[in-house]
């Protein structure tokens, strides 16, 4: 019996185990395969028919079904958003990959990110070898989503809760800066906290139907510009401001 038993455990370590890993790995690379798509579909809007390279292998290496909730664990390479709880959502790997290419961040540069949400988008940023700062306002998220990071050994992010319309001061000016929640207009304190030179991607408007994903620009003179790049649904940013 006991060598019965032993036998079983030998034989589910070495199939099923790897068996497992192996299907999200494939899964993945679907995932992957379709967010290319749709960044080829999306040329005309997005400016390219791709994504910077670093950014396709972030995507392809972050375990993505282990920022979303154990019951949706099967859905977790589904190029869609998918709830994550407090009626907030983790983003489609598309707008993921999309606002991480528009950052046009290189490594070594400081990056802060409003709406730490699971840690996804953060885990992306993290694996550009830039310092990520990420803020998020519903407590047990974001403690949970720093928990997920440091367990999963990200020691270039650093997480607090808190209201991200005010930004990170103490560790500003930031290179780059991504707002993952929809706001109705840029907050003057990101802007402040942007160098020259920098870039923003925030998601404008304040209904679900007329948003607009934008990249703002901080040119080296501090004049700003901004570009619409493509209509996006984003939950709203909240907070007292
Ligand atoms: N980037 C996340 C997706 C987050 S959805 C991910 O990869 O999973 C947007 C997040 O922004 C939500 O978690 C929401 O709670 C948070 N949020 C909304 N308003 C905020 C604010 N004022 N400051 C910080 N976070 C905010």
């Amino acid at each position: 019996m006991k060598r019965f038993l032993a036998l079983g455990a030998f034989l589910l370590f070495c199939f099923a185990f790897p068996a497992e890993a192996g299907e999200f790995d494939a899964a993945r690379q679907r995932m992957v395969k379709e967010v290319l798509a749709d960044a080829a579909e999306t040329a005309s809007y997005i400016g390219s028919s791709s994504f910077n390279p670093a950014v396709v292998r972030a995507m392809g290496k972050v375990e993505r079904h282990r920022f979303v909730p154990s019951g949706l664990v099967s859905l977790a390479y589904l190029n869609r958003p998918l709830p994550i709880g407090h009626g907030q959502t983790i983003s489609q790997p598309y707008i993921v990959a999309l606002m991480t290419d528009l950052m046009k961040v290189k490594p070594g540069e400081k990056v802060l990110e409003i709406g730490t949400g699971s840690g996804y988008q953060a885990a992306i940023l993290a694996e550009l070898a830039v310092s990520v700062y990420s803020i998020e306002i519903v407590e047990a998220l974001g403690r949970e989503a720093g928990a997920r990071l440091k367990a999963l050994g990200y020691r270039n992010v650093r997480t607090k809760v808190g209201d991200g319309y005010y930004g990170w001061p103490e560790a500003a000016p930031f290179d780059a800066i991504m707002v993952t929640a929809a706001a109705s207009h840029v907050p003057p304190p990101l802007i402040k906290q942007l160098k020259p030179g920098g870039r923003m991607v925030i998601p404008l408007g304040t209904h679900f139907l007329t948003q607009s994903l934008m990249l703002v620009e901080k040119r080296k003179d501090g004049s700003i510009t901004s570009r619409q790049i493509l209509p996006v649904r984003f939950v709203p940013l909240t907070g007292g401001h």
